[in-house]
């Protein structure tokens, strides 16, 4: 079917007014790291889940691609079109609406293109919290989230997005509409479609819409910074809060000294809160009642004692911790500015943090010595990522122009070095079109053969996102 066809099929379901293309739409091919560049595709952005239905059964019908888009924060290229511009991408960002809040449920029923910012500021409103959060928080959408099973800052307290979804609707390859958004925590119904969703990266349909489990709100946050002089000191923290503080213990993101130095360099306005420079530095948050900051004092000053930390500083108002979370959210622009040419996003059991630095830092440089890694992220959930740079005073073009091939190089170094401590080739991103082939290489026959399966059985023309995950061309 011509290309004008399918664009007059598309206006006719959602009208002029809701479809894109060419430089109008430049930013849905955009990449938040300028890794990737997408093709130019035509977009579509319905507004309720009866236009989706219609515009997938539409796309089933000729074979045209879909390509689901949130808010396009993703970093494993999953909501681009990298191979072709038949593809067309579906945005969710009309679908911003809070369907209700139960405050007896505890649940928020929320459609797809809310942004998660704006899904804190509604439990908030409701005296509740949603405790999924990361810096991408003011454009990222939860239909994203959920597609990618997120993490970020809260996992170790609250889990990642799977963990505070109990419902969900979405449009299947088909163009049928799954209604899951009960609140129910008991509902023991068959086979579990809401997980089989979470985590599908847009390969198994649409998540228009998704009942999300709140929390009650902490009546106290503490933030503190701990300057420390190794990731094994800040294994030797974690361990020693979670016996003191146990599950109050809401954040712990580990950062590298050369990470707060970029950081500073590109924001100049913001303060290391220390005088002196530390190799390594830990953010700590612990919520719940009052009370807690005597605690967390307390805890703290005993890791100082046991030589696990050496120096702290506990924010006194909103404004200092805004201020110290700023140093750890500005880290990801202030990697791209620096010139960051691969970002990891492996995991590993939390005991091998200590391990997995030091292996990982030994692969990194055994392929180039003269690289430098920002390592940093979540060392409560085993998760840290790393950053590399070309040598000092070296651009990332020149560099790349000069080393084709480096940057698969460097990430398969660290996916050697973190898989045989028994850990994960992608913690939190996802595969996207990125890592397939890491998927494919790092994966059992078994495990390969069981994907597909689900990707043949639930989408027999391969039109949910077909690059994402698997490389090849499936059915
Ligand atoms: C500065 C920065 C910090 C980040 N920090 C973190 C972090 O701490 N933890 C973390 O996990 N991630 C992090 N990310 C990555 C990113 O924000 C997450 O992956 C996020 O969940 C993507 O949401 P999105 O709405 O932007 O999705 P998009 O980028 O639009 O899409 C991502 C994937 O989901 C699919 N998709 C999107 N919407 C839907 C839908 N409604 N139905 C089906 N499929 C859909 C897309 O096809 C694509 O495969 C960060 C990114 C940036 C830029």
């Amino acid at each position: 079917m011509s290309i004008d066809t399918i664009s007059e099929g598309l206006r006719a379901i959602v009208g002029d007014a809701a479809c894109k293309s060419g430089t109008d739409a430049a930013r849905y091919y955009e990449d938040p790291r300028g890794s990737f560049t997408g093709k130019t595709c035509r977009v579509v952005l319905p507004e309720t889940t009866g236009q989706v239905s219609r515009i997938v059964r539409f796309c089933n019908e000729t074979g045209t691609p879909i390509i689901p888009h949130g808010g396009g924060t993703g970093v494993v290229a999953g909501q681009l079109s990298l191979e072709s511009s038949d593809a067309i991408i579906l945005s969710v960002e009309r679908m911003n609406r809070v369907r209700g809040v139960s405050t007896d449920d505890f649940v928020m029923v929320a459609e797809a293109g809310c942004v998660l910012e704006n899904i804190h500021a509604e439990a908030e409103r409701h005296g509740m919290m949603f405790p999924l959060s990361m810096a991408s928080k003011g454009s990222c959408t939860i239909g994203g989230n959920l597609a990618t099973n997120a993490g970020g800052i809260q996992v170790l307290r609250h889990g990642n997005a799977r963990d505070l979804c109990v419902g969900i609707e979405a449009v299947l390859p088909s163009g049928d509409v799954l209604e899951e958004l009960s609140p129910l925590r008991k509902n023991n119904t068959g086979y579990d479609l809401r997980h089989l969703l979470i985590g599908s990266e847009g390969t198994l349909g649409v998540i228009t819409a998704a009942s999300l489990l709140l929390k009650p709100r902490d009546r106290a946050t503490v933030t503190a910074f701990c300057a420390i002089a190794s990731p094994a000191d800040a294994l030797m923290t974690l361990r020693a809060l979670r016996s003191t503080i146990g599950d109050r213990l809401d954040g712990m993101e580990l950062m590298s000294g050369l990470g707060v130095r970029l950081v500073r360099e590109h924001f100049p306005t913001l303060k290391n809160p220390f005088r002196d420079e530390y190799p390594w530095y830990l953010l700590v948050e612990t919520a719940g009642n009052p009370g807690l900051r005597d605690e967390t004092e307390t805890a703290l000053a005993g890791c100082i004692e046991k030589g696990f930390v050496t120096d702290v500083v506990i924010a006194e108002s909103q404004a200092q911790r805004d201020a110290l979370w700023s140093l750890r959210e500005n880290t990801p622009d202030a990697n791209k500015k620096t010139g960051a040419f691969c970002s990891s996003d492996t995991s590993v059991p939390i005991g091998q943090i200590a391990a997995f630095v030091s292996r990982t830092h030994a692969a990194i440089a055994a392929v180039h010595d003269g690289l430098r890694t920002n390592s940093y992220g979540h060392i409560g959930d085993g998760n840290i990522h790393h950053n590399v740079f070309p040598p000092e005073g070296v651009g990332k073009t020149d560099f790349l122009d000069a080393h084709p091939g480096i940057a698969a190089r460097v990430r398969e170094a660290i996916n050697e070095a973190t898989l045989p401590l028994g850990g994960s080739i992608s913690a939190e991103h996802g595969i996207g079109r990125l890592k397939p082939h890491d998927l494919q290489r790092h994966s059992s026959a078994s495990k390969m053969a069981a994907l597909r399966q689900i990707k043949r059985a639930m989408d027999p023309n391969n039109i949910m996102n077909p690059g994402a995950l698997f490389s090849d061309l499936l059915p």
